[in-house]
């Protein structure tokens, strides 16, 4: 029985599974991470797909299932040297230590996963700001979630989040999964991203400066960027100045501006700290 305050939404439609997977773009051999295995339904294709999966899970009583079950369903009796299973809260990974010689870790690394949703966007960020060279992250999200992720510019979802994710990894929409896909049935709608390394990174010195003025410029997500911008720059002059260098109209809203002009504000304003 599922354990709701988990996340735990198991997915049930094979053509989802597949779907992962084929996103994932798993080969033979590939190094794996998987979130939340739960009953193992994805696990099983990542290694009928050939790949070596290590798993974190936090759920006691699933390590006993899959091992119980998986070695006949993908016909292999001895499944110890291309799965392994770690129970431990992903937040707490320390994914070179947890998963030592069993990885290659000169070589990328794909993390596939149907993620507990309550810890979606924190799960990102400790992949996307660990030290694991990844080849990818391919996640399934509740769809809104996805939305922000992958916004442009001038959309209702384009936000601090988008920012955020945008400026460490390039997103890319992979496919949509119905509700009716889990059981339990989750109220919301699934997406599945794939993040992928940037080839042009963004020239970011100070993260937690850039956090704090993204954070500022959508304070108020209705009002223009410079009423917002008003704390940061008391001064009026300045800041209509400010606005005006990105060649913008001073009545710009946050949305309407691109993550470069975001860097461009950040490195106007001092850092604080
Ligand atoms: N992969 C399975 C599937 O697709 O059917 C299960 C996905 S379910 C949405 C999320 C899984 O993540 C559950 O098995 C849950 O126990 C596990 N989980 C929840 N919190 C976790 C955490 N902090 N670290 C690792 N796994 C977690």
């Amino acid at each position: 029985k599922a354990k709701k305050n988990l996340g735990q939404n198991f997915l049930i439609d094979q053509n989802a599974i597949l779907g992962i997977v084929s996103a994932a773009d798993i080969h033979a051999d590939d190094q794996v991470i998987e979130i939340g295995p739960g009953i193992g339904s994805l696990t099983e294709q990542l290694l009928l797909a050939g790949a070596k999966v290590f798993a974190y899970e936090v759920d006691s009583s699933l390590p006993e299932i899959l091992k119980n079950e998986l070695p006949a369903k993908i016909g292999d009796a001895d499944l110890d040297d291309r799965f392994k299973l770690l129970l431990k809260d992903v937040l707490k990974a320390d994914f070179q230590k947890d998963i030592g010689d069993f990885f290659d870790f000169s070589k990328p690394i794909k993390v596939v996963a149907n993620l507990p949703y309550y810890i979606t966007t924190p799960i990102i960020f400790a992949l996307a700001d660990s030290d694991l060279k990844f080849a990818s992250l391919t996640l399934m999200m509740q769809k809104e979630v996805a939305e922000r992720l992958e916004a442009k510019p001038g959309s209702k979802a384009y936000g601090p989040l988008t920012i955020a994710v945008q400026t460490r990894m390039n997103v890319e929409l992979a496919l949509q999964v119905n509700h009716e896909s889990f059981m339990p049935r989750p109220k919301v709608d699934s997406s599945v991203i794939v993040l992928t390394p940037l080839v042009d990174k963004y020239d970011i010195d100070d993260y937690k400066h850039f956090n704090h003025v993204i954070k500022m410029c959508f304070s108020q997500r209705r009002k223009t960027l410079n009423n917002n911008l008003k704390t940061l720059v008391p001064d009026k002059n300045d800041r209509e100045n400010l606005i005006k260098s990105l060649g913008v109209d001073v009545r710009v809203r946050p949305e309407d501006l691109t993550i470069s002009q975001f860097i461009d504000i950040a490195r106007a304003i001092p850092a604080k700290h």
